[in-house]
């Protein structure tokens, strides 16, 4: 296997040793589903993507969970004074707040297909977890790590040794999120204290009964308490932006640890910045582009980018470093990939030949993505390949074995062994066990295995009778 990854809080490349190398658990702070995500979002999850792949690559199995905060926060510059994300888009919209989420999370499932990431085994959602949220908080009142009243509880970072450590940030600096919370700020003993459970202010539709009051829970404690639910105390990695790092993974990682006295993750992973034509990405600025806006092209005119193309353009920068998306750089990615995809019709053509060659680019492409999933060599090693005379049955088994990781449609889908009508059997599995659910009656885990297949690109319409038919998802705007 020979994995190695460079890890956040050491700061160093190291061997990739999890604890089940055939489970291993893997948490991704997933999107806020108030509106669409932007292209910097889809990097982030394009890390896990590349992640879970090249695992799956290497022989190891995996269990993923992405969280989907379906009840808003408060979220620095983005928001007027105090006013909840998924709200503020309810009341600018006419709609409810749970319509908002629903319909902004099915639009996040069909840009992840449209970027051809494999599901997350669970979807978590935030409004769903709140019960274990507070079971979280009442395990740090009993540790004396907790203070408040009128309904506010904070957390009390002086009760973490070494707190700011692992985001190399020293205490003092205080936090971007209390601009947005004067009320709690003035409650606060130090900046980098953080909210854990606050009033519901009047016209909020997410809230709920706690020991402290009606109210709603912190950020930093839905994701500790979702991915403590579904992959433990202590799971493998855990996979965000770099802009996550502080306050959230800081403060996620504090009460997790504090809470449950054991690690939380093992092994920190995140993803660069992404600057659109070298400015920040923003609202005002008219650049946060979506998958949506690059399919239609650049502002200024001229031809747009499917969301393979945008995919393939992430793939030859490594992860871990800033990216600098600009149109004349993605045209010049989609005239790669095209020439590329070019290659391997021609190579797949010709009579088999270069089989030493394709053993030894088989060697170097592993080692590529072995070496922190370094994508960008992997790509050069997919050029190589047809220029190297590997041809025949010797370049389509390439195409087909590379393309598990990169996805971007080496060679069509039928040539590449994939059957591109038919129902996959992982899919036809998970259609199976949910109607086993169904038939028991367990309609919570029938519902979580319908999200999943409905991820994969099918959905399933129910008979009267029995067994469930699945059909494709039509999507119309990939290309
Ligand atoms: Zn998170």
């Amino acid at each position: 296997m020979g994995l190695s990854l460079h890890e956040s809080v050491s700061r160093r490349k190291v061997p990739f040793a999890p604890a089940d190398p055939t489970r291993v658990t893997i948490y991704t702070c997933g999107p806020t589903v108030y509106r669409n995500v932007h292209i910097g979002n889809l990097r982030t999850y394009l890390l896990t993507d590349i992640l879970v792949r090249t695992l799956r690559f290497l022989g190891y199995g995996t269990f993923t969970a992405q969280n989907i905060t379906d009840m808003g926060h408060m979220h620095q510059e983005q928001l007027e004074l105090g006013e909840d994300k998924v709200i503020a888009a309810a009341r600018a919209a006419g709609k409810s707040a749970r319509e908002i989420a629903a319909f902004f999370t099915e639009a996040y499932f069909r840009d992840c297909r449209r970027m051809a990431f494999l599901p997350a085994d669970v979807y978590p959602r935030a409004s769903e977890h709140v019960p274990e949220m507070i079971a979280l908080v009442l395990a740090l009142e009993d540790r004396g790590a907790v203070y408040g009243g009128d309904g506010y509880i904070y957390f009390d970072v002086s009760k973490v040794p070494g707190y700011g450590a692992f985001s190399g940030t020293a205490l003092g600096e205080g936090t971007p999120a209390e601009r947005t919370d004067p009320e709690g700020h003035r409650r606060k003993r130090r900046p980098e204290d953080f909210v854990l459970w606050m009033p519901a202010e009047p016209g909020r539709e997410f809230q709920w009964d706690s020991p402290w009051g009606r109210g709603w829970p912190g950020w930093h404690s839905e994701c500790a308490a979702m991915a403590i639910k579904h992959l433990g105390p202590e799971f493998d990695l855990h996979v965000g932006g770099i802009d996550l790092r502080f306050p959230h993974h800081e403060n996620s990682r504090a009460l997790a640890t504090t809470a449950t006295g054991k690690r939380f993750a093992a092994h920190w992973i995140h993803a660069a910045h992404l600057l659109v034509e070298g400015r920040k990405m923003s609202k005002s600025a008219g650049n946060e582009y979506t998958l949506d806006d690059l399919e239609a092209g650049p502002p200024s005119g001229g031809k747009g980018t499917s969301a393979a193309e945008f995919r393939y353009y992430c793939l030859t920068l490594h992860y871990a470093t800033p990216m600098n998306f600009t149109w004349e750089g993605q045209a010049a990615a989609a005239r790669a990939l095209s020439r590329l995809r070019g290659a391997y019709a021609k190579a797949a053509e010709r009579g088999t030949a270069g089989e030493d060659a394709a053993a030894a680019l088989r060697d170097k492409f592993r080692s590529a993505v072995s070496d922190d999933l370094n994508l960008p060599r992997a790509v050069a090693v997919a050029h190589e390949a047809p220029r190297s005379g590997v041809g025949g049955e010797a370049a389509r088994a390439l195409a087909a074995e590379w393309d598990r990781i990169l996805a971007v449609g080496l060679l069509p889908a039928a040539e590449s062994g994939r059957e591109p009508e038919g129902v996959p059997p992982e899919v036809e599995a998970m259609a199976r066990e949910r109607d086993a659910r169904r038939r028991a009656c367990d309609y919570r885990a029938a519902d979580a295995l319908r999200e999943r297949i409905r991820a994969s690109g099918y959905d399933v319409v129910d008979a009267a009778e029995g067994s469930a038919a699945l059909r494709k998802i039509r999507e119309t705007r990939e290309r």
